[in-house]
């Protein structure tokens, strides 16, 4: 399905215009199991992507230099983008001397733990690579990925995951079993740096079940694997933002198969394969969450 959205190409006198999306992830289980010398932790996380994903789209431009615009109020659109990152690195490591506009159009909410940020930089990554014609493999797109933050190798590969070291290192697993997931994020944004530094590693009560996890989507057993989710960080974010629990609280009493924080949150949200459910839960969300989205788990 993604395939076909993103190989247009349209060629406009000589200058080539094309598209990326790039689709949110959320979080079936994200563990902690260590914090390493360089300050950073040991993760062991299983991701799968989601279809509420941004656009992004890349001209040909005279001027040798990066312009990047976009429909957000919230997200800069200089150096501090991650896109602007992203084009930046490629063009210092490849002598690239040619400029480029770019249009993102943001749907993934910010900062609410569905890595829009990384997902945005990985889609500039694919689609810089196609239009200055670079032929650059996977390997080589992550790599590119990792200096601009942990999670983009990931969104480089797209699909189901899982991601251990500081979340880089990626083992690709198979699809999800098919689902919904429903959304709600409060109108707060939280700081993934801020979560993590307010982990205490003694203090995580359980683990989540990573291996059963991946048996659960080996099998395709979507109840097995609404039922496995978990999230060390939650019982971190909850602490700093009780809402969120409280969020979290009123989305189990929907009837969802299972419920979690994605990331370091504030985005919480249900699982259900049932499209009657499906429909109920984002329904009776809607009554108290300004922000509620429902769609589909990308296969
Ligand atoms: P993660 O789950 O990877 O921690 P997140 O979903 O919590 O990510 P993002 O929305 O990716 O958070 O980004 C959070 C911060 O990154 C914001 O402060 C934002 O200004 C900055 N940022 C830079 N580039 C982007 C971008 N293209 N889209 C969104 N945020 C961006």
């Amino acid at each position: 399905m993604l395939k076909c959205m993103i190989d247009t190409v349209k060629m406009d006198g000589g200058m080539m215009k094309l598209w990326e999306k790039a689709p949110a992830k959320i979080n079936l289980t994200l563990d902690v199991i260590g914090k390493r010398d360089d300050g950073y932790h040991e993760v062991e996380m299983i991701m799968t992507m989601i279809d509420l994903a941004d656009r992004l789209s890349f001209e040909d431009i005279d001027e040798n230099r990066i312009i990047l615009e976009s429909n957000s109020g919230i997200v800069p659109n200089d150096e501090r983008n991650l896109i602007y990152k992203a084009a930046q690195i490629l063009k210092t490591k490849y002598q690239i001397e040619r400029g480029v506009h770019i249009v993102l159009e943001k749907n993934i909410p910010v900062a609410a733990g569905l890595a829009g940020g990384s997902s945005d930089a990985a889609a500039a990554l694919r689609g810089l690579n196609r239009l200055w014609n670079l032929n650059l493999t996977e390997v080589e797109l992550m790599k590119a990925g990792e200096e601009i933050g942990s999670d983009v190798p990931f969104c480089i590969v797209r699909g189901t995951a899982l991601a251990t070291g500081r979340g880089e290192k990626i083992k690709k697993l198979p699809p999800a079993p098919p689902g919904w997931a429903i959304l709600a994020k409060l109108p707060i944004g939280v700081s993934t740096a801020d979560v993590y530094g307010a982990l205490k590693l003694e203090e995580i009560k359980e683990h989540p079940k990573t291996n059963q996890m991946i048996q659960a989507i080996e099998q395709q057993d979507f109840l097995q694997m609404s039922g496995l989710l978990a999230n060390v960080l939650e019982e971190v974010t909850f602490r700093l933002y009780p809402e969120v629990k409280q969020l979290k609280e009123q989305l189990q009493q929907f009837g969802a198969d299972g419920v979690l924080m994605s990331g370091s949150g504030p985005t919480v949200f249900a699982l259900t394969n049932k499209e009657s459910k499906m429909k109920r839960i984002y329904n009776g969300l809607r009554g108290f969450c300004k922000e509620v989205y429902a769609v589909r788990l990308l296969r």
